[in-house]
């Protein structure tokens, strides 16, 4: 599939090929919600190898199973907060909204710790707070 002159997933506005998709061939992320960004689409294009390359090796998975990702229909992410805590540290706060077969909606709320090291962002976990 051509998605190089699609809106990218992430929703930024943007046309793939000049959003997520050099991160997903390997350019480094300029700051953590560009990487937030990129792994949504990630997600919604059911690409775990990216996944889990940004995946901090501390918290990463051994794999990632998508069993469901045929029946998974990413619906929106909205970005809420971007706070670089130092030159390593951020944090990102978002909502993304996803629907599984015909069940109803699950809205995602994360707050996700990112850390920088040699160059790269990784993510590392995240935190749901209470609605
Ligand atoms: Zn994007």
């Amino acid at each position: 599939m051509n998605t190089a002159a699609s809106a990218c997933p992430c929703q930024s506005g943007r046309y793939y090929a000049q959003c997520c998709a050099p991160l997903h061939q390997g350019a480094a992320a300029p700051d953590a919600e560009a990487l937030m960004r990129s792994r949504y689409a990630a997600y919604v294009r059911g690409d775990a190898d990216y996944l889990l390359a940004t995946w901090h090796a501390s918290t990463r998975p051994e794999r990632l199973d998508f069993g469901d990702a045929a029946a998974t229909r990413w619906l929106g992410l909205d970005v809420k907060r971007h706070v670089r805590q130092d030159a390593e540290h951020a944090v990102v706060e978002f909502v993304a909204r996803y629907r599984i077969g015909g069940a109803p909606a699950v809205r995602l709320h994360e707050i996700s710790r990112f850390v920088r090291e040699e160059g790269r962002w990784f993510y590392v976990d995240g935190e749901f707070p209470a609605r």
